[in-house]
Protein backbone atom coordinates (compact mmCIF):
# COMPACT_ATOMS: atom_id res chain seq x y z
CA UNK A 1 0.00 0.00 0.00
CA UNK A 2 1.58 3.71 -0.74
CA UNK A 3 0.50 5.99 1.29
CA UNK A 4 0.43 9.41 -0.08
CA UNK A 5 1.75 12.23 1.92
CA UNK A 6 -1.84 13.67 3.14
CA UNK A 7 -2.43 10.02 4.31
CA UNK A 8 1.02 10.40 6.50
CA UNK A 9 -0.40 13.81 7.48
CA UNK A 10 -4.12 12.46 8.26
CA UNK A 11 -2.82 9.75 10.51
CA UNK A 12 -0.29 11.63 12.18
CA UNK A 13 -2.98 14.53 13.18
CA UNK A 14 -5.36 11.75 14.06
CA UNK A 15 -3.15 9.78 16.30
CA UNK A 16 -0.07 11.57 17.56
CA UNK A 17 0.02 14.52 19.87
CA UNK A 18 0.20 18.07 18.16
CA UNK A 19 3.69 18.72 19.65
CA UNK A 20 5.49 20.04 16.38
CA UNK A 21 4.29 21.43 13.06
CA UNK A 22 6.72 19.82 10.70
CA UNK A 23 6.82 21.16 7.10
CA UNK A 24 4.99 19.03 5.43
CA UNK A 25 7.29 16.85 3.70
CA UNK A 26 7.58 13.06 4.63
CA UNK A 27 11.00 11.77 4.74
CA UNK A 28 12.15 7.82 3.69
CA UNK A 29 15.48 7.97 2.92
CA UNK A 30 19.04 9.74 3.60
CA UNK A 31 22.41 9.99 3.11
CA UNK A 32 25.13 12.07 3.20
CA UNK A 33 23.90 15.76 3.54
CA UNK A 34 20.91 14.61 1.45
CA UNK A 35 17.27 13.78 2.02
CA UNK A 36 14.20 12.09 -0.35
CA UNK A 37 11.28 11.92 0.44
CA UNK A 38 8.26 9.36 -0.16
CA UNK A 39 7.39 11.08 -3.98
CA UNK A 40 11.32 10.89 -4.92
CA UNK A 41 12.54 14.06 -4.45
CA UNK A 42 15.77 15.28 -3.01
CA UNK A 43 16.69 17.74 -0.53
CA UNK A 44 19.60 19.00 1.04
CA UNK A 45 19.35 18.61 4.55
CA UNK A 46 20.08 22.34 6.40
CA UNK A 47 18.56 21.09 9.99
CA UNK A 48 20.53 17.55 10.30
CA UNK A 49 18.18 16.91 13.42
CA UNK A 50 18.83 19.76 14.77
CA UNK A 51 22.76 18.84 14.90
CA UNK A 52 22.41 15.58 15.41
CA UNK A 53 23.06 14.63 12.14
CA UNK A 54 26.63 15.87 12.17
CA UNK A 55 28.22 12.72 10.45
CA UNK A 56 25.54 13.07 7.12
CA UNK A 57 23.12 10.76 6.96
CA UNK A 58 23.57 7.03 7.98
CA UNK A 59 27.20 7.17 7.71
CA UNK A 60 28.30 3.63 6.55
CA UNK A 61 30.50 3.34 9.07
CA UNK A 62 28.18 4.38 12.07
CA UNK A 63 26.13 1.93 10.52
CA UNK A 64 28.44 -1.07 10.45
CA UNK A 65 29.59 -1.13 13.44
CA UNK A 66 25.37 0.24 14.79
CA UNK A 67 24.83 -3.43 12.78
CA UNK A 68 27.97 -5.45 13.97
CA UNK A 69 27.06 -4.80 17.19
CA UNK A 70 23.31 -5.16 17.10
CA UNK A 71 24.00 -9.03 15.83
CA UNK A 72 26.77 -9.57 19.15
CA UNK A 73 25.02 -7.62 22.32
CA UNK A 74 22.70 -4.57 22.75
CA UNK A 75 22.00 -4.00 26.20
CA UNK A 76 23.44 -5.56 29.36
CA UNK A 77 21.57 -2.54 31.79
CA UNK A 78 24.63 -1.55 34.09
CA UNK A 79 24.02 -4.38 36.53
CA UNK A 80 26.33 -6.02 34.45
CA UNK A 81 29.55 -4.99 32.64
CA UNK A 82 29.73 -4.75 28.79
CA UNK A 83 32.89 -4.84 26.51
CA UNK A 84 32.10 -1.44 24.82
CA UNK A 85 31.58 0.80 27.83
CA UNK A 86 35.27 1.07 28.79
CA UNK A 87 36.44 1.61 25.39
CA UNK A 88 33.73 4.29 25.10
CA UNK A 89 35.16 6.04 28.03
CA UNK A 90 38.64 5.60 27.09
CA UNK A 91 37.95 7.66 23.71
CA UNK A 92 35.53 10.09 24.89
CA UNK A 93 37.96 11.02 27.61
CA UNK A 94 40.95 11.28 25.28
CA UNK A 95 38.85 13.25 22.37
CA UNK A 96 37.58 15.66 25.10
CA UNK A 97 40.59 15.89 27.65
CA UNK A 98 37.87 14.75 30.57
CA UNK A 99 38.50 12.67 33.52
CA UNK A 100 34.77 11.27 34.61
CA UNK A 101 32.16 10.11 32.07
CA UNK A 102 28.81 9.49 33.16
CA UNK A 103 26.57 8.28 30.08
CA UNK A 104 22.70 8.51 29.37
CA UNK A 105 20.52 8.84 26.43
CA UNK A 106 18.72 11.96 25.72
CA UNK A 107 19.89 15.36 25.79
CA UNK A 108 18.23 16.52 28.80
CA UNK A 109 19.16 13.50 30.60
CA UNK A 110 22.36 15.08 30.40
CA UNK A 111 21.43 18.22 31.93
CA UNK A 112 18.88 16.42 34.66
CA UNK A 113 22.28 14.40 35.79
CA UNK A 114 24.29 17.65 35.39
CA UNK A 115 22.34 19.28 37.81
CA UNK A 116 21.88 16.22 39.91
CA UNK A 117 25.61 15.82 40.20
CA UNK A 118 26.48 19.82 41.14
CA UNK A 119 23.98 19.81 43.41
CA UNK A 120 25.53 16.81 45.23
CA UNK A 121 29.10 18.40 45.03
CA UNK A 122 27.84 21.49 46.21
CA UNK A 123 26.39 19.91 49.46
CA UNK A 124 29.40 17.01 49.95
CA UNK A 125 32.28 19.01 48.89
CA UNK A 126 31.78 22.80 49.05
CA UNK A 127 29.61 22.12 51.82
CA UNK A 128 26.30 24.42 51.07
CA UNK A 129 23.37 23.98 53.77
CA UNK A 130 21.12 20.51 52.69
CA UNK A 131 17.95 21.87 50.20
CA UNK A 132 19.89 25.45 49.49
CA UNK A 133 21.82 24.82 46.45
CA UNK A 134 21.07 27.40 43.70
CA UNK A 135 21.92 26.89 39.70
CA UNK A 136 22.17 30.36 37.90
CA UNK A 137 21.12 29.98 33.98
CA UNK A 138 20.59 32.24 31.04
CA UNK A 139 17.37 33.99 29.88
CA UNK A 140 16.05 32.19 26.53
CA UNK A 141 17.86 29.17 27.26
CA UNK A 142 17.60 25.50 25.63
CA UNK A 143 18.26 22.93 27.63
CA UNK A 144 15.84 20.25 26.76
CA UNK A 145 12.06 19.41 28.23
CA UNK A 146 11.97 17.44 31.03
CA UNK A 147 10.01 18.97 34.15
CA UNK A 148 12.80 20.02 35.79
CA UNK A 149 14.70 21.64 32.88
CA UNK A 150 11.23 23.58 31.70
CA UNK A 151 10.91 24.79 34.88
CA UNK A 152 13.81 26.82 33.96
CA UNK A 153 12.69 28.25 31.01
CA UNK A 154 12.02 32.00 29.82
CA UNK A 155 9.94 31.01 26.88
CA UNK A 156 6.38 30.77 27.70
CA UNK A 157 5.32 27.91 25.75
CA UNK A 158 7.60 25.65 26.82
CA UNK A 159 6.69 26.21 30.80
CA UNK A 160 2.47 27.11 30.49
CA UNK A 161 0.30 25.00 32.37
CA UNK A 162 3.39 22.39 33.14
CA UNK A 163 4.27 23.86 36.94
CA UNK A 164 4.86 23.52 39.57
CA UNK A 165 8.16 23.39 38.90
CA UNK A 166 11.37 22.59 40.71
CA UNK A 167 13.00 25.50 42.92
CA UNK A 168 16.89 26.32 43.11
CA UNK A 169 17.49 28.29 39.76
CA UNK A 170 18.00 31.95 39.24
CA UNK A 171 17.89 33.43 35.66
CA UNK A 172 19.98 36.53 34.61
CA UNK A 173 20.38 37.85 31.19
CA UNK A 174 22.61 36.13 28.45
CA UNK A 175 25.98 37.49 27.45
CA UNK A 176 25.65 39.59 30.96
CA UNK A 177 29.04 38.98 32.66
CA UNK A 178 27.83 41.75 35.33
CA UNK A 179 24.85 39.92 36.08
CA UNK A 180 26.47 36.73 36.87
CA UNK A 181 28.78 38.26 39.51
CA UNK A 182 26.01 39.96 41.19
CA UNK A 183 23.54 36.40 41.18
CA UNK A 184 26.71 34.64 42.40
CA UNK A 185 25.89 33.88 46.47
CA UNK A 186 27.86 31.23 48.70
CA UNK A 187 25.37 28.89 47.70
CA UNK A 188 25.47 29.02 44.45
CA UNK A 189 27.34 25.73 43.09
CA UNK A 190 26.80 25.88 39.12
CA UNK A 191 26.01 28.32 36.29
CA UNK A 192 24.08 26.24 33.48
CA UNK A 193 24.44 28.05 29.92
CA UNK A 194 24.80 27.21 26.24
CA UNK A 195 28.04 28.49 24.54
CA UNK A 196 26.16 30.00 21.63
CA UNK A 197 21.93 29.49 22.22
CA UNK A 198 20.54 27.15 19.15
CA UNK A 199 16.99 27.31 20.35
CA UNK A 200 17.11 31.10 21.04
CA UNK A 201 18.22 31.42 17.28
CA UNK A 202 21.91 31.02 17.09
CA UNK A 203 23.23 33.75 19.66
CA UNK A 204 27.00 34.53 19.87
CA UNK A 205 27.35 35.94 23.15
CA UNK A 206 30.00 39.10 23.32
CA UNK A 207 33.53 38.37 22.74
CA UNK A 208 35.37 38.49 26.29
CA UNK A 209 32.30 37.20 28.03
CA UNK A 210 32.91 33.56 28.34
CA UNK A 211 36.46 34.34 30.31
CA UNK A 212 34.79 36.35 32.76
CA UNK A 213 32.60 34.03 33.31
CA UNK A 214 35.35 31.38 33.53
CA UNK A 215 37.44 33.65 35.88
CA UNK A 216 33.91 34.48 38.39
CA UNK A 217 33.04 31.25 38.31
CA UNK A 218 36.91 29.87 39.80
CA UNK A 219 36.84 32.76 41.73
CA UNK A 220 33.55 31.64 43.92
CA UNK A 221 34.45 27.87 43.04
CA UNK A 222 31.39 27.74 41.10
CA UNK A 223 30.94 24.51 38.66
CA UNK A 224 30.71 26.28 34.90
CA UNK A 225 28.49 23.57 33.10
CA UNK A 226 28.73 24.61 29.50
CA UNK A 227 25.49 22.80 27.11
CA UNK A 228 27.48 21.31 24.05
CA UNK A 229 24.67 18.97 23.26
CA UNK A 230 24.06 21.60 20.04
CA UNK A 231 27.59 23.09 19.49
CA UNK A 232 29.92 20.18 20.47
CA UNK A 233 31.57 17.70 18.49
CA UNK A 234 32.37 20.19 15.48
CA UNK A 235 29.62 21.75 14.84
CA UNK A 236 30.95 25.29 15.62
CA UNK A 237 33.94 24.68 13.51
CA UNK A 238 36.07 23.42 16.64
CA UNK A 239 35.86 20.21 18.71
CA UNK A 240 34.15 22.00 21.58
CA UNK A 241 32.77 25.78 21.37
CA UNK A 242 34.06 26.49 24.39
CA UNK A 243 37.57 26.46 22.62
CA UNK A 244 36.32 29.79 20.37
CA UNK A 245 36.73 31.60 24.09
CA UNK A 246 39.90 29.23 25.33
CA UNK A 247 38.41 28.26 28.34
CA UNK A 248 37.69 24.71 29.98
CA UNK A 249 34.36 24.00 31.86
CA UNK A 250 34.27 22.02 34.84
CA UNK A 251 31.03 20.32 33.23
CA UNK A 252 30.67 19.02 29.57
CA UNK A 253 27.05 18.43 28.46
CA UNK A 254 27.34 16.53 25.34
CA UNK A 255 24.52 14.46 23.37
CA UNK A 256 22.90 14.95 19.65
CA UNK A 257 25.79 14.23 17.18
CA UNK A 258 27.67 12.08 19.66
CA UNK A 259 25.86 8.85 17.89
CA UNK A 260 25.91 10.91 14.47
CA UNK A 261 21.67 10.59 14.80
CA UNK A 262 21.65 6.76 14.78
CA UNK A 263 21.12 6.60 18.57
CA UNK A 264 20.27 8.77 21.54
CA UNK A 265 23.38 8.76 23.03
CA UNK A 266 24.65 11.64 25.68
CA UNK A 267 27.23 11.86 28.36
CA UNK A 268 28.20 14.58 30.81
CA UNK A 269 31.66 15.02 31.12
CA UNK A 270 33.55 16.39 33.90
CA UNK A 271 37.48 18.04 34.56
CA UNK A 272 37.26 17.52 38.16
CA UNK A 273 35.59 15.70 41.02
CA UNK A 274 31.71 16.65 40.56
CA UNK A 275 31.20 13.41 38.95
CA UNK A 276 32.97 11.39 41.42
CA UNK A 277 30.51 12.16 44.20
CA UNK A 278 27.93 9.69 42.71
CA UNK A 279 27.32 6.15 44.99
CA UNK A 280 25.94 2.97 43.63
CA UNK A 281 21.57 3.82 43.75
CA UNK A 282 22.18 7.01 43.30
CA UNK A 283 21.69 7.67 39.86
CA UNK A 284 21.28 5.74 36.67
CA UNK A 285 19.43 4.54 33.57
CA UNK A 286 18.34 1.49 31.80
CA UNK A 287 19.91 2.42 28.61
CA UNK A 288 22.51 5.05 29.44
CA UNK A 289 26.12 3.25 28.59
CA UNK A 290 24.61 0.64 26.93
CA UNK A 291 26.72 -1.41 24.26
CA UNK A 292 25.01 -0.28 21.11
CA UNK A 293 24.79 3.07 21.90
CA UNK A 294 28.34 2.87 23.10
CA UNK A 295 29.31 1.20 19.54
CA UNK A 296 27.71 3.42 17.85
CA UNK A 297 29.08 6.39 19.47
CA UNK A 298 32.58 5.72 19.33
CA UNK A 299 31.98 4.79 15.18
CA UNK A 300 30.11 8.47 15.24
CA UNK A 301 33.58 9.91 17.36
CA UNK A 302 35.83 8.31 14.88
CA UNK A 303 34.59 9.52 11.64
CA UNK A 304 33.96 13.14 12.63
CA UNK A 305 38.11 13.10 13.51
CA UNK A 306 39.34 10.58 10.91
CA UNK A 307 37.09 12.41 7.93
CA UNK A 308 37.75 15.95 8.89
CA UNK A 309 34.52 16.98 9.66
CA UNK A 310 35.58 19.44 12.21
CA UNK A 311 38.07 21.53 9.90
CA UNK A 312 35.69 21.05 7.22
CA UNK A 313 32.75 22.60 9.19
CA UNK A 314 35.00 25.92 9.95
CA UNK A 315 35.69 25.99 5.88
CA UNK A 316 32.22 25.14 4.77
CA UNK A 317 30.54 27.53 7.44
CA UNK A 318 33.06 30.25 6.33
CA UNK A 319 31.54 30.02 2.65
CA UNK A 320 28.11 29.57 3.79
CA UNK A 321 28.28 32.89 6.59
CA UNK A 322 29.55 35.04 3.54
CA UNK A 323 27.69 33.81 0.70
CA UNK A 324 24.18 34.29 2.99
CA UNK A 325 25.80 38.14 3.88
CA UNK A 326 26.15 38.44 -0.16
CA UNK A 327 22.89 37.87 -0.79
CA UNK A 328 20.58 41.46 -1.33
CA UNK A 329 17.36 40.52 0.02
CA UNK A 330 15.48 43.14 1.81
CA UNK A 331 13.63 40.83 3.93
CA UNK A 332 17.30 40.33 5.90
CA UNK A 333 17.92 41.26 9.02
CA UNK A 334 21.21 39.76 9.98
CA UNK A 335 23.13 37.09 8.81
CA UNK A 336 25.00 35.11 11.71
CA UNK A 337 26.99 31.96 12.52
CA UNK A 338 29.80 30.66 13.59
CA UNK A 339 31.15 26.94 11.68
CA UNK A 340 27.74 25.53 10.19
CA UNK A 341 25.90 26.85 12.94
CA UNK A 342 24.17 29.51 10.76
CA UNK A 343 20.69 31.86 10.91
CA UNK A 344 19.41 33.99 9.03
CA UNK A 345 17.01 36.84 10.98
CA UNK A 346 14.35 38.31 8.74
CA UNK A 347 12.36 41.50 9.34
CA UNK A 348 9.42 40.96 11.57
CA UNK A 349 7.70 43.20 8.06
CA UNK A 350 8.95 40.40 5.84
CA UNK A 351 6.23 38.19 7.84
CA UNK A 352 6.73 34.42 9.51
CA UNK A 353 10.18 32.70 8.63
CA UNK A 354 7.93 29.98 7.97
CA UNK A 355 6.92 30.63 4.81
CA UNK A 356 10.30 31.06 4.19
CA UNK A 357 11.26 27.72 4.71
CA UNK A 358 8.46 26.21 2.50
CA UNK A 359 9.64 28.30 -0.39
CA UNK A 360 13.31 26.73 0.51
CA UNK A 361 11.34 23.45 0.26
CA UNK A 362 9.86 24.07 -3.14
CA UNK A 363 13.65 24.93 -3.96
CA UNK A 364 15.08 21.56 -2.53
CA UNK A 365 16.48 23.12 1.02
CA UNK A 366 15.17 21.62 3.89
CA UNK A 367 15.63 23.92 6.98
CA UNK A 368 13.39 25.11 9.46
CA UNK A 369 12.51 28.36 11.03
CA UNK A 370 13.33 29.20 15.27
CA UNK A 371 10.58 31.83 16.69
CA UNK A 372 8.86 33.63 14.35
CA UNK A 373 11.43 35.05 12.29
CA UNK A 374 14.86 33.35 12.11
CA UNK A 375 15.61 30.74 9.96
CA UNK A 376 18.85 28.30 11.56
CA UNK A 377 20.89 26.56 8.98
CA UNK A 378 22.84 23.70 10.22
CA UNK A 379 23.84 21.04 7.44
CA UNK A 380 25.78 18.40 8.14
CA UNK A 381 29.24 18.96 8.67
CA UNK A 382 30.70 16.73 5.10
CA UNK A 383 29.31 19.23 3.37
CA UNK A 384 31.20 20.60 0.10
CA UNK A 385 31.88 23.73 -1.06
CA UNK A 386 30.07 23.18 -4.34
CA UNK A 387 26.87 22.01 -1.94
CA UNK A 388 27.12 25.12 -0.22
CA UNK A 389 26.96 26.86 -3.17
CA UNK A 390 24.05 25.08 -4.41
CA UNK A 391 22.14 25.78 -1.87
CA UNK A 392 23.33 29.48 -1.53
CA UNK A 393 21.51 29.75 -4.88
CA UNK A 394 18.16 28.64 -3.43
CA UNK A 395 18.68 30.58 -0.04
CA UNK A 396 18.82 33.91 -2.92
CA UNK A 397 15.82 32.66 -4.61
CA UNK A 398 13.89 31.73 -1.70
CA UNK A 399 14.86 34.70 0.55
CA UNK A 400 13.69 37.31 -2.37
CA UNK A 401 10.59 35.94 -3.14
CA UNK A 402 7.27 37.91 -3.42
CA UNK A 403 4.48 36.17 -1.53
CA UNK A 404 2.26 39.22 -2.45
C1 LIG B 1 18.68 19.60 21.84
C2 LIG B 1 19.24 20.21 23.06
C3 LIG B 1 19.00 19.66 24.33
C4 LIG B 1 18.05 18.52 24.56
O1 LIG B 1 18.40 17.34 23.91
P1 LIG B 1 17.29 16.19 23.72
O2 LIG B 1 18.07 15.03 23.17
O3 LIG B 1 16.26 16.71 22.79
O4 LIG B 1 16.72 15.91 25.07
C5 LIG B 1 19.61 20.25 25.41
N1 LIG B 1 20.42 21.32 25.27
C6 LIG B 1 20.67 21.87 24.07
C7 LIG B 1 21.58 23.04 23.97
C8 LIG B 1 20.07 21.35 22.93
O5 LIG B 1 20.28 21.93 21.74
Amino acid sequence: MNLSVTDFLATEARLGTYNYEPIGVVLSRGEGVWVWDTEGNRYLDCLSAYSAVSQGHCHPKILAAMVEQAHRLTLTSRAFHNDQLAPFYEEIAALTGSHKVLPMNSGAEAVESAIKSVRKWGYEVKGVPDGQAEIIVCTDNFHGRTLGVVGFSTDIETRKHFGPFAPGFKIIPFGDAAALEAAITQNTVAFLVEPIQGEAGVIIPPAGYFTKVRELCTASNVMLVLDEIQTGLGRTGKLLAEQHEGIEADVTLLGKALSGGFYPVSAVLSNNEVLGTFRPGQHGSTFGGNPLACAVARAAMRVLIEEGMIENAAKQGARFLEGLKDIRANTIREVRGRGLMLAVELHPEAGRARRYCEALQANGILAKDTHEHTIRIAPPLVITGDQVDWALERFATALTQDFS
